[in-house]
């Protein structure tokens, strides 16, 4: 079956990440930025590995200078998810990307974002909540700005703070402080790991940094005590599969740990990450799931309540979408 019009819930997504291939070089036109390298020859994002998928990210935020690009960027973003179901997203927003981490600059960015999240909901029909996110490889001075972002702007669409970027960089709890100051300005905390680090980094950063999601998390999936942790906090995984297969954190679909976690009773949830980087939308993912482990639409449907049950929003918004999904199944 095609998972097209299926209604989705998807936490896991980096804003600047989901942006088209061809709206980034209209950007780069129109401003006279040179980025040519970072396409292969059909237009899409090329990259060889992560560290290099980081780089070619990076040079993809240059062209995003002002907040109407971000105000165009979340415009476009929407309507390409909504198209593939997506009733409810979340993603990630960096005031690293939006202002150099000034919190003057930040709010005006912040400010054409939700503008544009408010344009989209009425036109597409699509919910937008943003985690503001700290990049672990700028290290962790560079992380307490983006939490005092965060804090400040904590309201109906900052909802959490978050951590992403090169994971093998630093320990969790050299980024303590900024996760300290989220909770306390009554954030909701995630942060990317296990995607690389394995148990032990998945462990660190339950036990550091206090997070009720773990982006990834595939890396506990051979380690029963953790797996026992993690259902004991009620901890719940945004997993990303087709990014991982494409990352190689995993050597393909068949030996995607997804299906293990969440039959030894782990919640997980299924997000795109960056999907044009991946190649990937929600529509395919689904249809990956049903192609590799025979995932039908009462699973698919377990898997939206697990994500709304597990969304940063406030609980009109969870009881508005659940309702949404209840209506279409
Ligand atoms: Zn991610």
């Amino acid at each position: 079956m095609s998972f097209k019009s299926f209604p989705k819930v998807e936490l896991h997504t980096h804003l600047e990440g989901c942006a088209p291939p061809a709206f980034i070089r209209g950007l780069a036109r129109e401003k006279k930025i040179d980025i040519g390298g970072i396409f292969d020859a059909d237009g899409g994002y090329a990259f060889r590995d992560f560290d290099h998928f980081l780089k070619v990210y990076e040079a993809a935020c240059t062209t995003l200078q002002t907040p109407e690009d971000f105000r165009r960027l979340t415009l476009a973003v929407l309507e390409e998810t909504a198209a593939n179901g997506v009733i409810y997203m979340e993603t990630f927003v960096s005031p690293d990307f939006c202002g150099g981490g000034d919190l003057a600059a930040w709010r005006d960015y912040l400010a054409a974002i939700v503008d544009a999240a408010d344009e989209a909901e009425t036109k597409f029909g699509i919910t937008l909540r943003g985690i503001v996110t700290g990049i672990r490889h700028f290290g962790p001075e560079a992380c307490k700005p983006a939490a005092r972002c965060a804090a400040e702007t904590k309201g109906r669409f900052i909802t959490g703070y978050g951590m992403a970027g090169g994971e093998m960089v630093g320990r969790p709890g050299d980024y303590a402080y900024s996760f300290d100051l989220a909770r306390e300005a009554g954030l909701n905390l995630t942060c990317h790991a296990g995607e690389w680090g394995g148990p032990s980094m998945v462990r660190e950063t339950i036990r550091d940094l206090g997070v009720s999601r773990i982006g990834h998390g595939i890396g506990a999936a051979d380690d029963h005590a953790l797996i026992d942790e993690i259902m004991e906090k009620d901890i719940v995984l945004e997993v990303c599969p087709g990014s991982n297969v494409v990352l190689k954190a995993v050597s393909g679909w068949p030996s995607h740990p997804i299906a293990k976690l969440r039959d030894a009773g782990v919640k997980v949830t299924v997000s795109t990450d960056d999907p044009p980087f991946f190649h990937t939308t929600m529509t395919k993912e689904f249809e990956m799931l049903q192609r590799t482990f025979g995932w039908e639409e009462d699973d698919f449907n377990a898997l939206n309540r697990t994500a709304i049950a597990a969304a940063f929003c406030d609980e009109d918004t969870r009881e508005r979408i659940g309702r949404q999904l209840e209506e279409t199944q």
